[in-house]
């Protein structure tokens, strides 16, 4: 786990190089430091993978996150993050009061476990209010990230990744968010946005459907950020944004990356192709 100070230091001079992205850099860089000021405050959330291990290497290594009597310790966290989108985004204030409100809160305890286990489960915990809570969706998101950072940062010495050359989270089976090339090993590095966790994978392959036909892969970048590209899958329509480290002024960070990219998916959208791994 990267220290609360670096992590600090490279979203400042990502913001200094990226004035255009000020906004949006500064709203990212306050939920990271407090995710990664939540983690050293956390306590062992999954520790025991010795009778579990080796899995089978289709599976990801994070089977269950067990919080039953942990409500306060999700409310609190899940609650300043609320704080951070409040300050960044207060067009959806209505959004945050809801939150506030015991009605929420109550069902919101009922149903944490689950939500923080699985991800669909946040879609069918909001279905039934109305649309302004696609934020919420959010902040839930980063409020569950936090204990798949932890479980897999406390797996991952024990983890043998040798054999794992798929496209999604060994530890707890996300999708790929992004990736960077490395060009000595021919291979590209993906990360995952959930727990943070890097893995290896082929450098010509589609990271969705596994298509590695190179007359259906193409990459494109931007003039102006030659450290980025985006590669496209014109089997199954989908991209991963990566880091071209030869073109990068700073050692590359991943996770910082993905949020300083989003240029071009904006523009890799606008021709239709959808995120590695959605639906
Ligand atoms: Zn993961
Ligand atoms: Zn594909």
């Amino acid at each position: 786990m990267i220290s609360r100070d670096r992590a600090e230091k490279n979203f400042q001079k990502a913001i200094k190089e990226n004035v255009e992205l000020n906004e949006f850099l500064l709203f990212y860089k306050s939920l990271v430091l407090e995710q990664i000021k939540a983690f050293q405050d956390l306590e062992v959330v999954y520790s025991d993978l010795s009778q579990e291990y080796p899995r089978p290497k289709k599976l990801p290594l994070i089977q269950r996150i067990k919080l039953d009597d942990r409500y306060d310790e999700f409310l609190n966290h899940f609650l300043v993050l609320v704080d951070i989108f409040r300050k960044y985004h207060p067009e959806h204030e209505k959004s945050f009061d809801y939150v506030l409100k015991k009605p929420f809160q109550d069902r919101l305890e009922d149903e944490f476990p689950l939500i923080v286990e699985d991800s669909s489960a946040i879609n069918r915990f909001l279905e039934d209010d109305s649309d302004y809570l696609d934020i919420i969706e959010q902040v839930l998101d980063f409020t569950r990230s936090l204990y798949f950072i932890k479980a897999a940062d406390q797996i991952v010495s024990q983890a043998d990744l040798s054999i794992w050359r798929k496209g999604y989270c060994p530890f707890c089976g996300t999708p790929a968010g992004y990736g960077r090339i490395d060009f000595e090993k021919q291979s590209r590095i993906l990360f995952c946005p959930l727990c943070w966790q890097e893995w290896t994978f082929m450098r010509v392959k589609c990271a969705h459907c596994e298509n590695s036909d190179p007359n259906y892969l193409e990459y494109i970048y931007l003039e102006e950020l030659p450290q980025f590209r985006a590669y496209l899958c014109n089997k199954c329509h989908r991209y991963i944004r990566v880091t071209d480290e030869r073109h990068s002024k700073n050692p590359s960070w991943s996770l910082l990356d993905y949020f300083v990219s989003i240029r071009l998916e904006t523009v890799v959208q606008k021709k239709g192709y959808l995120p590695n791994g959605k639906n």
